[in-house]
């Protein structure tokens, strides 16, 4: 199996069988973002404690690459410090524009898988839809 076969295993595999998938109950932040060019949805919600993402949980619908990044991006940043799921963010940016070391891409962990999105880019705006809701419910958490 090579590399990009491996990748698309794993973007299935998280598009079929969604981590953190779901609500929670009295979430401290939450977002509902739409990408109108794909129709896909996410809603995420967080809870954070002691500068901690303790808690993540999100419903959504639409390709499976906004729904398997979103996957991605809930199981990598659970339990981690605010400071750090902001900086896996950035990293994660950057990797849509090509811009990353391979030691950066270890740190993003499955989310690496999409690399090769940003050699398209209308497919772009799916895979950071769930990323850019995580940072805007940081955002809402620090009011
Ligand atoms: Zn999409």
């Amino acid at each position: 199996m090579d590399t990009d076969e491996l990748y698309q295993e794993l973007i299935v595999d998280h598009s079929k069988n969604p981590r953190c998938f779901g609500t929670l109950i009295s979430p401290d932040a939450t977002k509902n973002l739409l990408n109108p060019l794909c129709g896909d949805n996410v809603n995420l919600e967080i809870k954070v404690r002691d500068g901690k993402v303790t808690k993540i949980a999100f419903e959504g619908h639409g390709c499976s690459i906004s729904q398997a990044s979103t996957s991605m991006m809930s199981e990598l940043c659970l339990g981690k410090p605010i400071e750090e799921v902001k900086e896996l963010i950035e990293i994660f940016h950057r990797m849509m524009k090509g811009e990353v070391s391979e030691e950066e891409l270890d740190k993003l962990g499955d989310a690496s898988a999409l690399q090769g999105v940003q050699r398209f880019a209308a497919r772009i705006k799916c895979a950071m839809l769930g990323w850019e809701a995580m940072s805007q419910c940081l955002e809402q958490s620090s009011q």
